[in-house]
């Protein structure tokens, strides 16, 4: 799949789900290394950002002195994939979150925190993503944000089908940054995971 080529891909290991994370990039052929510092960060093709908790993730970047190293890294041109709390960070504008978030405006997009509200605050569903044609995506959302306004650089990957909020945005990409509201390490499923290191180990051009 990889033709030979195996990049580096870092997992932001501040808070979080890395261990999935990891486990999905190196099933999928990449040289999978947890990100601390800033070495470890600039040793690496490309970050993914875990699902976790955005408003820890953004105290901890600071104070692990990682903030503007990664704003740095994508707006060179870092290719990066965000899950759930990754999504948020990605972001360019946050709603519904503590007023000190720092994001780290990878993808032209307003995100909306925990927006699917208590009462749906955790549930599976199929998604047709874009990009992805041999069947639905099961797609598990755990108190997940969606994307409340994508930019017009920004590709739509999948919406919610059906309920209360059908037709939200889930997934998205903007170059070779891609975000999904929902957590495809915890399924099994590599195929967002393949997507992504196919994006890293062939950049997409024009960004
Ligand atoms: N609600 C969390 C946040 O605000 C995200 C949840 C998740 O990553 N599963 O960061």
């Amino acid at each position: 799949m990889l033709d030979g080529v195996k990049p580096t891909i870092g997992v932001l290991a501040l808070q979080g789900d890395v261990r999935e994370h990891l486990h999905a990039l190196t099933a999928c052929g990449a040289e999978a290394v947890p990100v601390r510092r800033e070495s470890e960060l600039a040793a690496v093709d490309a970050l993914v950002l875990p699902g976790g908790e955005s408003t820890t993730i953004s105290k901890l970047l600071e104070v692990f002195e990682l903030l503007e190293p990664v704003r740095a890294r994508l707006r060179e041109g870092m290719p990066a994939y965000g899950s759930c709390a990754g999504m948020i960070l990605l972001a360019s504008q946050v709603l519904d979150t503590r007023p000190d978030m720092q994001a780290l405006h990878g993808i032209d997009m307003t995100v909306r925190r925990n927006a699917f509200g208590r009462q749906v605050d955790s549930f599976e569903t199929d998604l047709d993503f874009a990009g992805i044609e041999d069947g639905p995506v099961r797609a598990v959302f755990i108190r997940a944000p969606w994307v409340e306004h994508a930019g017009d650089d920004v590709e739509v990957l999948a919406r919610v089908p059906s309920g209360p909020a059908a037709g939200r945005i889930v997934a998205v990409r903007q170059g070779n940054v891609l975000a999904t509201s929902f957590h495809p390490e915890v399924t099994g499923d590599l195929r967002v995971h393949e997507l992504f290191v196919d994006t890293v180990v062939r950049p997409r051009a024009g960004v």
